[in-house]
């Protein structure tokens, strides 16, 4: 089994002709609600790339949502890609997290993010999904939730033996010593440039890669957008071309990667072939506009 511990949010997508000027009021706007947060992406990217074959993974999160339309249509989606939502707790007179995105027509985005009932995952809320991590073979995070429950669930899912994947997305630093306990760091340039505490411009992946493998993380791996993956795996280092396509949205291309690496491992893949699969996976996802609206299933890749 997979557990994905993290956000779950509504995007409000609008769509303009170009981003609005503080105080003005644009009109011909396109509207769209698409079921997005990095959480739940990266858990429907594991759930659809899984397949549907005998054996294949089940896939579960551990979240909050408000008790608002939001939330119900979420948890729907979720359970709509067969998604466990035992712990996904409802939190009463909370609002749903979100997401306010406007894509102008150069394909610029500009986002707010109101955490809402993601803000609120506790680390009481992951002892109480124990039982469900004890049943993982993969616990995947990022840090759409709060630093201290993101860290609790790491030391518990490392204390099970757990193989434990990060995301740390958004770009944070993080407390000593929780990187020694992750066996899959997965951050996009800036946020490992983060991470390894240099300025993104013009830092080298590679040494990049080094420095967080020093700082305890035993595989990484860099995505760089449409230059592919650079993996520091167990002292080898790797550089993986991303498939060639034309981009029209890149909204949950590291989700999608994420999913498909994750499900790739979970399902007896090397690294190398892991990767291959997350960066198809993606590659598939920047051709369509959304964030799970543009992740494909496992037969769609083939
Ligand atoms: P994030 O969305 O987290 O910033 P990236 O932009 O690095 O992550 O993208 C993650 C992965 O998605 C890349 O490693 C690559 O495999 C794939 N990808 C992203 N953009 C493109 C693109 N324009 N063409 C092909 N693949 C892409």
């Amino acid at each position: 089994m997979i557990v994905v511990i993290g956000s779950i949010n509504m995007d409000l997508v609008l769509r303009v002709p170009r981003m609005p000027l503080p105080g003005e009021t644009l009109t011909g706007g396109a509207f769209r609600t698409i079921p997005g947060g990095k959480g739940a992406n990266q858990a429907v990217a594991c759930a659809r790339l899984s397949g549907k074959v005998a054996g294949a993974q089940q896939v579960a999160m551990v979240a909050c949502v408000g008790d608002d339309a939001f939330g119900a249509t979420l948890r729907a989606a979720l359970v709509g890609d067969g998604i466990i939502d035992s712990h996904i707790t409802i939190l009463p007179g909370v609002a749903s997290g979100i997401a306010s995105i406007l894509v102008d027509d150069n394909g610029q985005n500009s986002i707010v993010i109101a955490g809402g009932a993601n803000d609120l995952l506790s680390p009481a809320h992951i002892d109480a999904a124990q039982g469900l991590i004890e049943q993982a073979d993969i616990v995947v995070l990022q840090l759409e939730t709060p630093m201290a429950t993101v860290v609790h669930a790491i030391k518990l899912a490392r204390s099970l033996g757990k193989t434990v994947v990060l995301n740390p997305a958004p770009a944070a630093s993080l407390p000593e010593g929780v990187l020694e306990l992750v066996d899959y760091l997965i951050p996009n340039e800036i946020e490992a440039a983060m991470l390894a505490g240099v300025s993104p411009e013009g830092a080298d992946v590679k040494a990049l890669a080094a420095a967080l493998q020093k700082l305890g993380s035993d595989n990484v791996i860099i995505t760089l957008g449409s230059k592919g993956v650079h993996a520091a795996l167990y002292g080898g280092d790797y550089t993986f071309p991303a498939e060639a396509v034309k981009a029209v949205d890149t909204t949950a291309a590291g989700d999608t990667f994420i999913g498909g690496f994750v499900a790739g491992l979970a399902s007896g893949m090397d690294e190398a072939e892991a990767i291959q699969q997350g960066q198809r996976a993606a590659a598939w996802s920047v051709t369509k506009p959304g964030a799970q609206t543009s992740i494909p299933h496992l037969h769609e890749l083939f």
